[in-house]
């Protein structure tokens, strides 16, 4: 019980545009909107004059590394990364950590190791890897959103790639739950070892075939089978899919020579292909935009060699996904609307939160109070990820997060930790 809060905006991001509007909280949830004037009786009011407020962000994509690769990030500084970022829920990828949540007791080893340091709420995705179909109806009922899987080799190796085969049964096992399978992307038989060290030598070893390929392997799988397909990336195909902040931002003419950092899978392409991918997300091709977030140590970056054959393949990015989005969206003449339906609503229907990623009556009140014009450069150094590596390194981004509240409690990301962690639906995980 938090009592009432009401939280005035003259910019609010509700579903049905950006508008002057008030929200009245009552234990953790909205309960109504009101016009942004209206007489309110509540515990705490709020008035944020000019400053907008957001849906809290669902980012589906993070790869947290705990247990097992905790020193790459962690629960309490990827979670406190993400609250500073306007990041309410985050959902774990079921790599990089040991062991990966392929199986029951490893969701349970990773949720003891998550427990009681969130900063923001939590949910988890499980993976489905060759041999551990009898897993998942299991895993599903112990409370992941769904699965991840790989069609290529991805980076590691106790996380294997399944085969198309594979691919089919895990889905059947899939099909009754509606929960999604979340594929990456890319075709092994497309996909070639680079012919120097370079970044165009890794761009030109990934190719857009590759993701093609994939694609076509993941349309025939979920035709066979009636499942939910989600993939990482992609254009022109009837299923759902999502893009990162460094796909809409960078562009593979920028990356500086030996600039490591930039490596991630699939590459950052060309700028026309950036182009397409803002097209498609206008058009409703792509569905969101997440970060997915895979940081490691500093020193598997390769900085120092530079060579992009060797360097991990993940771009660090939880806590500026919302600027870096926004500093383009905006120049492309969309509102804060589109943001939200991006990078809240879509998320979280993905992963099945009914109650998170809108500002509507009913839903949690995960809030976040941006102000769209303030422009900051980024400094690694200054951000809550374990490392400071990252691409937006001296980038100046527009819009900066002012304020934060998790189930109508304001919270901040020195302040204690809040976070729960969720099941799909979400309920407590137990
Ligand atoms: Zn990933």
């Amino acid at each position: 019980m938090t009592g009432t809060l009401v939280i005035r905006s003259a910019r609010m991001a509700l579903p049905d545009g950006v508008r002057e509007a008030a929200a009245y909280v009552r234990d953790n949830r909205i309960e109504f909107i009101a016009s942004y004037r209206a007489k309110l009786d509540a515990d705490t009011e709020v008035d944020l004059g000019d400053l907008a407020l957001l849906p809290g962000l669902v980012d589906t994509h993070v790869h947290v590394n705990e247990p097992g690769r905790t020193e790459w990030e962690g629960f309490g500084s990827a979670t406190r990364a993400a609250l500073a970022g306007g990041v309410t829920t985050i959902c774990d990828m079921p790599l990089n950590s040991v062991p990966v949540t392929t199986s029951v007791p490893a969701l349970r080893e990773k949720a003891a190791a998550a427990a009681g340091q969130c900063a923001v709420d939590v949910a988890f995705w499980g993976g489905a890897v060759p041999g551990n179909a009898q897993d998942m109806g299991p895993l599903l009922n112990a409370g992941v959103l769904g699965f991840k899987c790989f069609l290529i080799d991805s980076g590691i190796p106790e996380f294997p790639p399944v085969s198309r085969d594979e691919l089919r049964t895990a889905m059947r096992v899939l099909a009754e739950s509606g929960a999604p399978m979340i594929v990456h992307a890319e075709d092994p038989g497309e996909v070639r070892a680079p012919a120097g060290p370079g970044y165009d030598a890794f761009v030109a070893s990934r190719p857009p075939v590759a993701e093609r390929r994939a694609i076509e392997t993941v349309i025939s799988a979920a035709a066979g089978t009636g499942a939910r397909a989600h993939i990482v990336r992609a254009a022109g195909v009837a299923l759902s899919a999502e893009t990162c902040p460094h796909y809409l931002f960078f562009a593979a003419e920028e990356v500086p020579a030996g600039h490591t950092e930039f490596k991630c899978c699939p590459p950052v392409r060309y700028a026309a292909n950036r182009e397409a991918l803002w097209r498609a997300l206008e058009a409703g091709v792509i569905d969101c935009v997440v970060s997915d977030h895979s940081p490691c140590p500093p020193s598997l970056k390769d900085l120092d060699t530079g060579d992009f054959r060797t360097a991990w393949g993940g771009i660090s990015s939880l806590q500026i996904g919302l600027p870096a989005v926004w500093t383009v969206a905006r120049k492309r003449g969309h509102t804060l609307a589109d943001i939200a339906r991006w990078m809240s609503a879509f998320p979280a229907s993905l992963a099945g939160l009914p109650a998170k990623g809108r500002i509507a009556a009913g839903c949690e009140a995960d809030l976040v109070a941006f102000d769209p014009e303030a422009a900051f450069a980024v400094r690694g150094s200054d951000l809550l990820h374990r490392h400071p590596v990252t691409p937006y390194d001296g980038r100046t981004l527009t819009g900066r997060v002012a304020r934060v509240w998790l189930g109508g409690v304001e919270v901040s990301a020195d302040g204690p930790p809040r976070g729960r962690l969720l099941r799909r639906g979400g309920e407590i995980l137990g």
